[in-house]
């Protein structure tokens, strides 16, 4: 019995083999690494990852359907059911770094990449299929019209590649978007060198109204001090990640300045 696709929990199943073999294959470790596929569904790309003897998987499903269905086909599978959002990383992979991988449930694939930025010390790799919105999103440049919050944030600390795009007929339902393959990898060094939790304040509070200055978004963060920079003349999106952290940086010195008035 196959799995009935639920919409509410964003439920389109891959049905081409080949595009899953290709997903399997965007991670590939050369020793054994601890991997974790969110929302696994029937097994598609399952299967592929159960085959690789360089890959530890375990596997994050919602839907007690398909937990159901994966147990009876997968049964060496570590299926953990359960909503990722929820899960304690802790509990599963201890200290040890892990790499995360999926057709991801669409409706909630924001949430998924924040929760992978917070944990960005233990996620080296992070790849799978999504939204093609959401994936040009997370790897447009300053200047574009989709750079935003994930783009600045995922990019200050993964190099992103968008690997191709996915068409809806591949899909059982099919969705009403495209989709796209993208693969994460953490850079090697920190760029991130300024008070990462203000770089996020600083990020999101800009986005928040992105047709605003940077002067006039950041007020709220800096309500009496004299903005004299020519950054803040700026909009969000004509900001490079590195001018952001630049950025940060000024607005900490200017936060440990005397308020002008
Ligand atoms: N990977 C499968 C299924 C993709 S559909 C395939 O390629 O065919 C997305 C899957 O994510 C569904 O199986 C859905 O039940 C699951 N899912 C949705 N929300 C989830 C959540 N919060 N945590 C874990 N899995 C979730």
């Amino acid at each position: 019995m196959e799995v009935k696709a639920k919409k509410y929990l964003g439920q389109h199943f891959l049905n081409d083999l080949g595009i899953a073999e290709r997903i399997s294959n965007t991670i590939t470790p050369s020793v054994m690494t601890p991997v974790l596929e969110i929302g696994p569904g029937m097994g598609v790309l399952t299967q592929f990852l159960l085959r690789n003897p360089n890959i530890d998987l375990t596997a994050i499903e919602i839907d007690t359907e398909s937990v159901v269905y994966l147990k009876n086909h997968y049964p060496s599978l570590k299926i953990i059911e359960g909503n990722f959002l929820k899960l304690d990383l802790n509990r599963i992979f201890g200290d040890k770094e892990f790499c995360v991988i999926g057709n991801y449930p669409y409706n909630i694939s924001s949430q998924i990449f924040f929760k992978v930025i917070e944990n960005r010390d233990r996620i080296p790799i992070c790849s799978g299929m999504i939204q093609k919105e959401v994936a040009e999103r997370i790897a447009a440049k300053h200047g574009s019209k989709t750079y935003g919050i994930t783009s600045v944030l995922l990019q200050a600390y993964y190099d992103i590649e968008y690997l191709y795009t996915v068409n809806e007929n591949v899909f059982t339902p099919p969705p009403k978007v495209k989709s796209a393959v993208i693969r994460m990898t953490r850079k090697e060094n920190n760029i991130v060198q300024c008070d990462e939790k203000l770089f996020f304040k600083v990020v999101k509070t800009a986005f928040n109204q992105r047709r605003k200055t940077m002067r006039n978004s950041l007020k709220s963060l800096l309500p009496s001090h004299d903005l004299n920079y020519d950054i803040f003349n700026l909009r969000p999106e004509q900001l490079s990640v590195v001018d952001f952290i630049e950025l940060t940086n000024l607005v900490q010195q200017i936060l440990s300045q005397p308020p002008q008035r």
